[in-house]
């Protein structure tokens, strides 16, 4: 298969690739580099442009036929996207609403979109499944949403045809090691704790330990990106077998609370994290728990990495490469 892949120096684009490239398909990568990296992708498949340029978008899909598009090119911290709202409505809505405009003007269908358990908010039950109302509290979760409409909507119109993932939280890294999560500045917490196992920061916060969950910490699905790329090749599969447009929530159905978290960071480290309690964090619901059996069903997804050990242990793999890297260029 030939694939856009939008965002593809990203974390999940660039694992995505990787993934691609494996299984012996032809990706093709479009980022603006904004905050992917160039070394994590060949560099025989990147095209440097902005969704925002129009005609960047018509010179790659005139030069390629694609059998399908994946979209991770968007900004995605949840605090940020309260401060600006703007930058994500821009972002993530109005240059997301061009590649799908690009799509039709060149005849290309299959799109795979990177949603969010944010779109569905404050929960009303845990596990989330596909049926749970979409309300989502925060701009990030409102752009988002606010594409999985269009989608439906230019699927009846025009026929594009559609998938969206809603990632619960992605975390891990790519088991030989050869890629990992590098965001700028780091928001996520598994990264974050593991960056205080390697002593490149002195300590955890805590954001609230007063929820209404066991431990009073916050409860969340971590899932592998290996197993999250694995359900976007199922998904674009079944597009391309001419199934219906979909949607389908994305996690393991276990959920580990911020203070598991950090236990198991200090198991698979073998040191101590200093943990420091912190004020909540504005828009955090308590828990939120993915129902995958959808996907497990229908596209026949089956996780590989699925213990929440085996994803901190790839995500510290991962964290010693950079702190050593860190250490050399210091
Ligand atoms: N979290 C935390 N300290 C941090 C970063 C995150 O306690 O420094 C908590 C956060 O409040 C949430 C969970 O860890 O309950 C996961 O947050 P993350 O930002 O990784 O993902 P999100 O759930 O926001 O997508």
């Amino acid at each position: 298969m030939k694939v856009l892949v939008v965002g593809g120096a990203g974390y999940i684009g660039s694992h995505m690739v990787q993934m691609l490239l494996e299984r012996g398909h032809e990706p093709v990568v479009f980022d603006n580099l904004s905050s992917g990296y160039r070394d994590a992708v060949p560099e025989r498949l990147l095209v440097e442009a902005d969704l925002a340029d129009e005609g960047a978008l018509d010179a790659v899909f005139g030069a390629h036929r694609f059998d399908g598009v994946m979209h991770f090119a968007s900004f995605i911290q949840v605090g940020e996207s309260v401060r600006e709202p703007a930058k994500y409505y821009r972002n993530n809505i109005a240059n997301t609403l061009n590649l799908l405009d690009a799509m039709r003007r060149h005849g290309a269908n299959n799109f795979i979109f990177s949603s969010t358990a944010a779109i569905f908010g404050e929960p009303d039950y845990v596990p989330i499944d596909e049926r749970h109302p979409r309300r989502p509290i925060n701009p990030y979760g409102f752009s988002k949403f606010a594409i999985e409409q269009v989608l439906a909507d230019y699927d009846r119109a025009y026929g594009l045809r559609s998938s969206c993932l809603r990632y619960f939280n992605a975390a891990g890294a790519d088991p030989q090691g050869r890629i990992g999560e590098r965001h700028e500045p780091e928001t996520h917490l598994i990264p974050l704790v593991l960056q205080a196992a390697s002593g490149r920061r002195s300590h955890i916060d805590v954001f609230g330990q007063d929820y209404d969950t066991p431990d009073g910490t916050c409860i969340r699905d971590y899932i592998h990106i290996i197993d999250l790329c694995d359900a976007h090749l199922l998904a674009l599969d079944r597009l391309i077998a001419g199934a219906p447009s979909s949607a389908y929530n994305l996690g393991n159905g276990n959920g580990f609370s911020v203070k598991e978290v950090i236990d198991t960071a200090e198991a698979v480290s073998g040191t101590v994290i200093a943990r420091n309690v912190a004020a909540r964090r504005a828009g955090d619901p308590a828990r939120l728990v993915a129902d995958a059996s959808l996907a497990r069903s229908e596209l026949r997804w089956v996780p590989r990495f699925d213990d929440l050990a085996t994803i901190v242990r790839h995500a510290w793999a991962w964290e010693q490469r950079m702190a050593s890297g860190a250490k050399r260029s210091a």
